[in-house]
């Protein structure tokens, strides 16, 4: 009976603290803004850069740097070889020479939001990964398929819009052979701990021509063509690659911002 009173006692005394607790912040007895107050969840710092937007909502904004503007590719090199870009660029278009090896930026990225736009050839032969098969390699690592996915079967997470072997995109956003398609990239570098073991996985978020096809996926590791990915990478930074696949795929527009 007794521990029974002192248990009340005890409930009744902790409310009255947590009631008057509560009654000071209301009335700003302790000298601090009420909660009342509007003021209390506005503030002024720090305040975001200002970027100037693109002309369109695919041309590059002010502060994006640009990878290729449809002349230059100096930004890209072999990625074996590191020797020059041989691809073509022609008519404002960088297009894969078949056996000339993937290309690489020189820079590397953490995270990022990047623009791409591809075009799979209006002519295109063979059945699966063979129809314009390219890729964008985000920090040379992971796999954004590229490849003509327009009313043609493949295994599912290795369509366009999938993180190869890893992500089936949510829809299939894909245009014709011959059409020009965009990639908006979000991509969230991985963290690693001083001992460089994975704490946070890389993520990604993809639109394809405007359109949703990956939503904040926590990629699982490097791709892998054979076997399951694991993360082995220790840097937490890497360049962007595109895939040559022996298919003459194009891209242009090309612009990254680092986050
Ligand atoms: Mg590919």
């Amino acid at each position: 009976m007794r521990i029974k009173i002192i248990t009340l006692l005890l409930g009744a005394i902790s409310c009255l603290i947590s009631t008057t607790t509560f009654a000071q912040l209301q009335t700003g007895k302790d000298g601090l803004p009420t909660t009342k107050d509007p003021e209390v969840t506005e503030y002024y710092t720090p305040v975001p850069n200002e970027v100037s937007p693109g002309l369109t909502p695919y041309a590059s904004p002010s502060d994006a740097i640009v990878l290729f503007n449809g002349s230059d590719a100096s930004a890209w090199q072999n990625s074996a070889t590191k020797a020059a870009s041989e691809w073509s660029v022609a008519s404002g278009i960088l297009s894969v020479v078949p056996g000339k090896g993937n290309i690489s930026t020189k820079q590397k990225f953490g995270s990022f939001q990047m623009h791409i736009e591809w075009r799979i050839p209006a002519t295109v032969t063979g059945k699966g990964q063979e129809r314009g098969n390219s890729g964008i390699f985000l920090q040379g690592l992971y796999e954004l398929q590229v490849l003509d996915s327009y009313h043609q079967e493949t295994y599912v997470n290795g369509q366009a819009g999938s993180i190869y072997k890893q992500a089936v995109p949510l829809v299939n956003a894909c245009r014709k052979p011959g059409e020009w398609q965009s990639y908006d990239i979000l991509f969230t570098a991985p963290v690693y701990s001083p001992s460089k073991r994975i704490l946070y996985p890389a993520r990604v978020t993809v639109f394809q021509n405007g359109i949703l096809v990956l939503n904040d996926f926590y990629i699982q590791g490097p791709t892998q063509y054979i076997g399951m990915p694991a993360y082995t990478n220790y840097d937490g930074t890497g360049p962007i690659m595109l895939q040559d696949h022996n298919n003459p795929t194009s891209f242009r527009n090309i612009w990254i911002r680092e986050l």
